[in-house]
């Protein structure tokens, strides 16, 4: 199959794009926005197209594809039940203006999520209305800061966040006006308390924090941590893009935090390649409610006169206090269904989840690192990779150095990525956290199987024992080959060649 661009023999009619409208359009596109000659459709009869997007979709990488260590950060196994539910015409076919009475089942499921969304963090509250993480962090940062206001703290300035934060947590606090304070990890690559205490103060507003860490280490300390942040009166804010590890077995309220955000996408699951759609909830104690943005839903029991009846609405709770929208009407509302789809069949065994993902990175990090040394032989053994997690056991995630191996092969964390995909896997996480030298960060997540795991074990093992040039030239086996990643950010060419 070539180009569908060049393809325009067929007298097909397997596409159904609009006539342009010509006549009169002068009148009402300003010259300067007009098109001067008509776009170039392609023609192309119905097989035709069908073969072209399965073409498409299988140039690309996907986790219907093969292995993704890559995680629950970019894409967890997507159950097809979730697709089944939020298509029907309940939920598919509405209207966010269409008035309450007609739309209680979708709001039913938003009080529902919210409920089991409060129950799982320890909240009080919890707002669906973010569409992704980062604006979870921005909105909950934002009802900190006007609580801050409230109680007449607006001098409080910073933000502390640990040297292993994702970028979104000072990015947020930035885009807040606040000033970070970055805080360096301990040798062992957990919260260093001295430096948390060190760096408090009158000015503090808040600490932003993920536990377990992006190293797939658990804080052991967390508590004391948000002791010393509560004592100079500040606020405690957990970024729950790991909240798989830890569901149902802890949750963030018992832990100190006041704000929480939820990665719906990432935690439960919903298809968001290329950046989206995803779904950023946050959940805050009740000090810091009324800030929330709203609406929320809200459950209405009927009153003893029958005045009001049984039902669920929306509820506006201090309009006057609230942040404000973050989002038009209630966020995406077909990830939250996804994600409510996904936590209704675990129930109340969703624990289960958050244990097999962590004996799943624990199985596959044991193997990697242990590998049998009868099989190997001695170069395999000095390129061995260094565990970026000096810990005994790590959570939903590890992470490995492929410093040694670069030492001594000159390989690189990159190059074992892309060879990778010629073994059909996709990369695991690369260079990040970026306090680990070389870092890949895996993430096998909770849906696969023992031998997937074992094979991939087995073909890492073989990749940092190859001829080095096969490596450092990776991948050779797929449609695009290395592309020259300097071109590509400084001279992205998006446009078809020959195209205008
Ligand atoms: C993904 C991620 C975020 C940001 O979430 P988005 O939904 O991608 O905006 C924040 N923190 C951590 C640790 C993450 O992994």
């Amino acid at each position: 199959m070539s180009d569908i661009f060049e393809f325009n023999g067929a007298e097909g009619t397997g596409w159904s794009q609009p006539e342009p409208i010509m006549e009169g359009a002068a009148e009402t596109v300003p010259e300067s926005l007009a098109r001067a000659r008509l776009p170039q459709w392609p023609r192309a009869s119905e097989p035709e197209l069908v073969r072209h997007y399965t073409w498409l979709s299988q140039r690309n990488f996907g986790i219907d594809t093969g292995f993704y260590p890559l995680g629950s950060c970019t894409m967890k196994h997507n159950p097809r039940i979730n697709e089944r539910i939020v298509q029907l015409p309940g939920i598919d076919r509405i209207h966010p203006l269409q008035p309450e009475h007609q739309i209680q089942g979708l709001l039913s499921i938003f009080f529902e999520m919210q409920e089991m969304l409060e129950i799982c963090s320890g909240m009080d509250q919890v707002t669906l209305q973010p569409v992704a993480g980062a604006q979870g962090e921005f909105a909950a940062i934002r009802c900190i800061q006007e609580y801050h206001r409230e109680n007449g703290e607006s001098h409080r300035d910073k933000v502390i966040v640990p040297d292993s934060a994702h970028g979104t947590n000072p990015a947020s606090a930035a885009m807040c006006g606040y000033e970070i304070i970055e805080i360096p990890s301990g040798v062992d690559g957990r919260l260093d308390l001295d430096a948390l205490t060190a760096a408090v103060g009158e000015d503090t507003a808040a600490m932003m924090i993920t536990n377990p860490s992006t190293l797939g280490i658990f804080e052991p300390d967390i508590a004391r941590a948000a002791e010393i942040v509560h004592e100079v009166g500040g606020q405690m804010y957990y970024d729950g893009a790991n909240f798989n590890a830890i569901l149902g077995k802890t949750d963030p309220g018992r832990m100190g935090f006041d704000a929480v955000h939820y990665n719906l996408h990432k935690t439960f699951s919903q298809p968001h390649g290329g950046g989206g759609p995803g779904s950023g909830p946050i959940g805050v104690k009740s000090h810091l409610a009324d800030f929330l943005p709203a609406p929320l839903a809200d459950r209405e029991q009927a009153d003893d006169d029958g005045a009001t009846g049984d039902g669920y609405r929306y509820f506006w709770r201090t309009p006057e206090k609230s942040i404000g929208k973050v989002q038009q009407w209630h966020g995406n509302a077909g990830a939250v269904v996804r994600a409510w789809a996904f936590y209704r069949r675990y129930g109340r065994e969703l624990e289960l989840m958050s244990e097999h993902a962590v004996l799943n990175a624990n199985y596959l990090r044991h193997r990697i690192l242990n590998p049998d040394p009868e099989s190997r032989n001695l170069h395999d053994i000095h390129a061995m990779p260094v565990d970026g997690a000096p810990a005994e056991v790590v959570k939903h995630e590890f992470t490995l150095s492929m410093s040694p191996l670069k030492d001594s092969t000159g390989v690189t964390g990159k190059d074992v990525a892309k060879r990778l995909l010629d073994y059909g896997y996709m990369s695991p996480t690369l260079y990040f956290p970026m306090i680990v030298p070389e870092c890949l960060m895996i993430e096998p997540t909770e849906t696969e199987s023992r031998e997937v795991l074992d094979k991939f074990a087995n073909d890492f093992l073989d990749i940092l024992a190859e001829d080095p040039q096969i490596v450092s030239t990776a991948p050779h086996n797929t449609d695009v080959r290395r592309v020259d990643e300097v071109q590509a950010a400084r001279n992205l060419v998006l446009r078809h060649p020959g195209r205008d």
